[in-house]
């Protein structure tokens, strides 16, 4: 099938516009005719359940957690950029179009970004209006501060739990929904599969976590908002339910999987400190406004920190990048980090790490600022490592923290699949290459309070629709497969644990397909992949049955799906000969060891789809036009 991603004609600006005149609307009385499911409930399924329902559709929404408000997005710390211009230092729509445009390496489509840097600005008025506590200045407006890859301070936050503010703003509106009746919500429910009727989604199969019962719900659309595929990596700053099941079981029914190897491996995190850990815990990038990154410039010299005078340290990203010193974009932070490791120069028990130290800004700004900016930022540290902060600099590494692929979608948010939609970091839609901190809360709520409304309704305006219901044979036969599944993970009945296996594919993945990448190495991890996937179905025990909770079974169903999901992300960066952002092939580098990408034969957006089973998928290159920004090498000099 050829890609179509249906940007709408005309100049940039007002494309946005022109497509909400042209999009068929659905009568306010009719919309209670059409059911919705949405599957997840963080920033963008939470903010589209309580949109739609608002709206009139009825919706029913499910979860895994036990409630809508633990969604991944709770644990959003830094903040969610808009283009205000507040503190009138120069920004503008414009602005935040073209740092994105370009912190994504010119991977990503103009349109949608454009879009996204336009609805900012309403996303804050929204969220202002539902009460979220935003930082204000003395004189009331709503403060500011910098993230990477931008020299505005353009991101509106909440001291270090904005996704946790944002997903209560959302989980009130959605919690108003629900006492009214306008959502069914199904906590503890995991999708397992996509039902397609005549081409269209036309619902989905469920697991009671509780009881182990599979549903089936049927509706007209489905819009999926279920997370990232970071925990791929087992250690991840993404929360623990974090998945691809839903995502790559829709790849399996026909919807494409776009630049899966776009990973971002975030610098600032709490390095690694044992073999038994399930989590690493992020340091939010807004420390990096008034931390200063330094490793000692001798690599013998093992003194402590404080011992080492200002002349004997490394300012590494100061001295590279004058212009965006410590806030260059995660990418680049990243790689140097690891390149200072690489030479010696890491610190710490491991020498896998680097000083984050904020001695200077607490001489010029004094202990109680610090404190008040990133005061539980500062406090889970301490309780984490045993070390105070205020006292000592942090040591950070970089770790697994977001991913930028995800599936297709049009300039709709919709897949290739007709009525299935897919919203907030499950698409691959808006950062290219490498996402700038602070936006992926910004678009999560922007597909769910400002896009979605709309495109859904053009859809279901402009579709016909068979009568279907949960007896159809449709879902049965899905059921079934779903069901044969879980009884063959169960039957098993091998000697290594899910999370063994779960470790040892972390492990491949980290040394082979991470911040830097070889073909060589790349080839390698498929290889180790494929033994370790077909290991898994011989050799992996699964405690428990099937008709109650059971979290291995869970697990293991998820693990099940990571490792050939893991085999599509090594072959989409073995696909992709150049370097671009988080994908960073060592044979494209400039020479200062910067990212290299071919524009020639990458300017593409590149999209999986499912072959069958042990196949080869194929690809399909929607080509990147570049109408309104100029394509060149990325500095940040
Ligand atoms: C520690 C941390 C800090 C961050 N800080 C920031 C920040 O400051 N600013 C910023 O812009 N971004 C930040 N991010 C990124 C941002 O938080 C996420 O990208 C964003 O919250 C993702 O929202 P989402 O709605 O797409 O998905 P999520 O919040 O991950 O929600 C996924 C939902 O899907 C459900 N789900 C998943 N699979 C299934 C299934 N199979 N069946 C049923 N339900 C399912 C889950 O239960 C959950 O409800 C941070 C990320 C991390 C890890």
């Amino acid at each position: 099938m050829p890609l179509d991603a249906k940007i709408p004609g005309g100049p940039i600006a007002g494309k946005w516009d022109r497509h909400l005149f042209e999009l068929k609307l659905i009568n306010p009385a009719n919309k209670r005719k059409y059911d919705i499911i949405v599957v997840g409930t963080g920033l963008a399924g939470g903010s589209a359940s309580a949109t739609l329902a608002q709206l009139g559709y009825k919706v029913k929404t499910f979860c895994i957690q036990d409630s809508p408000r633990r969604a991944h997005s709770i644990a959003a710390q830094g903040g969610i950029n808009a283009a205000k211009n507040y503190p009138n230092d120069g920004d503008s729509i414009w602005r935040l179009f073209y740092d994105t445009i370009k912190g994504g390496d010119f991977r990503s489509r103009e349109a949608n970004v454009y879009r996204l840097a336009q609805i900012s600005n309403p996303i804050i008025d929204h969220c202002v209006a539902q009460g979220i506590p935003f930082a204000r200045d003395y004189g009331g407006l709503l403060a500011n501060r910098s993230f990477g890859g931008a020299q505005v301070s353009r991101t509106f936050y909440a001291r270090g739990q904005t996704g946790q503010q944002l997903l209560l703003g959302a989980y009130s509106a959605l919690s108003r929904q629900i006492a009214d009746g306008n959502v069914q919500m199904f906590p503890r429910r995991e999708m397992l599969d996509l039902v397609v009727v005549n081409g269209q989604a036309r619902g989905i199969v469920v697991r009671n976590l509780i009881n182990g019962q599979l549903e089936r719900h049927a509706a007209h659309a489905v819009v999926l908002c279920t997370g990232g595929y970071g925990n791929v990596f087992f250690l991840s700053t993404n929360a623990m339910a974090s998945n691809v099941t839903a995502a790559f079981r829709t790849y399996k029914k026909g919807a494409y999987f776009a630049n899966p190897c776009f990973t971002q491996i975030h610098p600032t995190c709490v390095p690694v400190h044992g073999a038994y850990q399930s989590k690493l815990t992020l340091m939010s990038e807004s420390l990096r406004n008034d931390g200063r990154v330094w490793v000692p410039k001798d690599p013998d010299d093992k003194r402590p920190s404080r011992q080492i005078p200002e002349s004997e340290r490394d300012y590494f990203l100061e001295e590279k990048y004058p212009s965006f010193g410590n806030l260059v974009p995660r990418d680049v932070a990243s790689r140097n980090a690891k390149e200072q490791c690489d030479m010696g120069k890491g610190v710490g028990e491991t020498g896998l790490a680097v000083y984050l130290d904020f001695a200077d800004a607490i001489k010029r700004d004094t202990r109680a600022v610090i404190a008040k900016k990133y005061g539980n930022l500062f406090q889970m540290y301490e309780k984490i490592t045993g070390e105070d902060p205020y006292e000592r600099p942090m040591r950070i590494y970089p770790a697994v923290h977001y991913t930028m692929g995800g599936l297709w979608v049009d300039y709709n948010l919709m897949s290739t699949i007709d009525g299935l939609f897919v919203m907030g970091e499950a698409n691959f839609s808006d950062h290219g290459a490498n996402r700038l901190g602070a936006s992926a809360l910004m678009q999560g709520l922007a597909d769910g309070y400002f896009i979605i409304p709309y495109t859904v309704g053009g859809y279901l305006a402009g579709a016909q629709f068979a009568d279907v219901t949960p007896d159809h044979a449709a879902f049965k036969e899905t059921e079934n497969d779903a069901q044969s599944r879980l009884d063959k993970l169960l039957a098993i009945n091998g000697k290594r644990t899910v999370d063994d296996i779960h470790k040892e594919l972390s492990l491949i993945l980290w040394d082979y397909c991470n911040m830097s990448r070889t073909n060589e190495d790349l080839e390698k991890a498929r290889n180790l992949i494929q033994q370790l996937r077909a290991e898994f179905w011989e050799n992996v025990t699964v405690p428990g049955s099937g008709k109650d909770f059971n979290q291995s079974l869970e697990k293991a169903g998820r693990v099940a799906d990571f490792l050939e999901f893991a085999e599509l992300m090594v072959l989409d960066a073995l696909a992709r000969q150049e370097s671009c952002g988080g994908h960073f092939n060592e044979a494209y580098q400039t020479e200062a060891h910067e990212a290299k990408r071919d524009d020639e034969n990458f300017c593409y957006v590149a999209a999986w789809e499912f072959a069958g089973k042990e196949k080869e998928p194929h690809v399909h290159k929607e080509p990147l036009v570049f109408e309104n920004v100029e394509l060149s090498q990325r500095s940040y000099k």
